[in-house]
């Protein structure tokens, strides 16, 4: 079926991808669920909550400065390349990630729909503007606005709502696909996890790529088990020789 859309739509073929923590294991960043996806004895639904920091911002930012340096040390794996080329081949691509880490950017992709924001952009609680800020370790914990009020990491935790623009273009995306993959997502946080489904819904080719099974892997089209880091290269590969360059 996947070769059939690809050999009849060629490059105009529209693609949506929908990536997850996932997909930056291989470049060293923990995922949440994983093996080693837990810090000291706190489990990530108790850090990256609005409850948590109002109770302790230092204790949250000592977590998120962690996260931070390791993100920095970190590069871009061979899975995010690929995700840049397609971009770069592909007239109708769209890229959505759950991912705060920067590393779609940092491997040259261009057009990134951040669902969850970015771990490099902080936000004063008071007047709500945006910067950027990428001191690693932080000298101060927590840190704080010239304003005097507490900075807060520019993300979307658990209980808060989603950017409402960036979460249209993403539904939008994944219903005009015909073809969707899904990388390294274990699909239980919504709602990133209905975008897949909104995809199949429309009849569009879903593959998962992920190592395990997950929630969404009995509704999807097709499964890769493995590394995304090893399986979309080569799955791109075999693209490129149907669609022709
Ligand atoms: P998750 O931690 O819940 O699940 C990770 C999934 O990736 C699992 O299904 C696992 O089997 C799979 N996986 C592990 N290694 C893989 C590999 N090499 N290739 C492909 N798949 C692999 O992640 P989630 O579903 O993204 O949800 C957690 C939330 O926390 C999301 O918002 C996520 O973006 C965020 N988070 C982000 C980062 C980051 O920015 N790098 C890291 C941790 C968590």
């Amino acid at each position: 079926m996947l070769e059939e859309i690809l050999r009849r739509r060629k490059k105009s073929v529209k693609v949506a991808v929908l990536t997850g923590a996932g997909i930056s294991a291989e470049s060293g960043i923990p995922t949440f669920r994983g093996e080693d996806g837990l810090w000291k004895r706190y489990r990530p639904e108790e850090l990256a909550t609005p409850e948590a920091f109002a109770r302790d911002p230092a204790l949250v930012w000592e977590w998120y400065d962690w996260r931070r340096q390791i993100i920095a040390r970190s590069r871009p794996n061979p899975a995010h390349i690929t995700l840049a080329e397609m971009e770069d081949f592909l007239p109708n691509f769209t890229l959505i990630t759950q991912n705060v880490d920067g590393l779609h950017q940092a491997a040259g992709s261009r057009k990134v729909l951040e669902l969850h924001g970015n771990i490099w952009r902080v936000r004063c609680v008071r007047e709500g503007i945006v910067t950027e800020n990428r001191e690693v370790p932080l000298k101060e914990i927590p840190p704080r606005c010239k304003c005097g009020a507490l900075l807060r990491p520019d993300v979307v935790w658990f209980g808060e709502p989603l950017p409402q623009d960036v979460l249209e273009k993403a539904f939008k995306a994944a219903e005009e696909c015909e073809i969707m993959l899904v990388i390294g997502t274990s699909a239980v946080v919504q709602p990133a996890a209905s975008i897949p489904l909104a995809a199949l819904r429309r009849g569009a080719v879903v593959m998962e790529i992920n190592p395990h099974e997950t929630p969404l892997s009995p509704y999807v089209t097709e499964t890769m088990r493995g590394k995304a880091g090893e399986t979309l290269p080569s799955l791109w590969e075999r693209w490129k020789s149907v669609i022709g360059s």
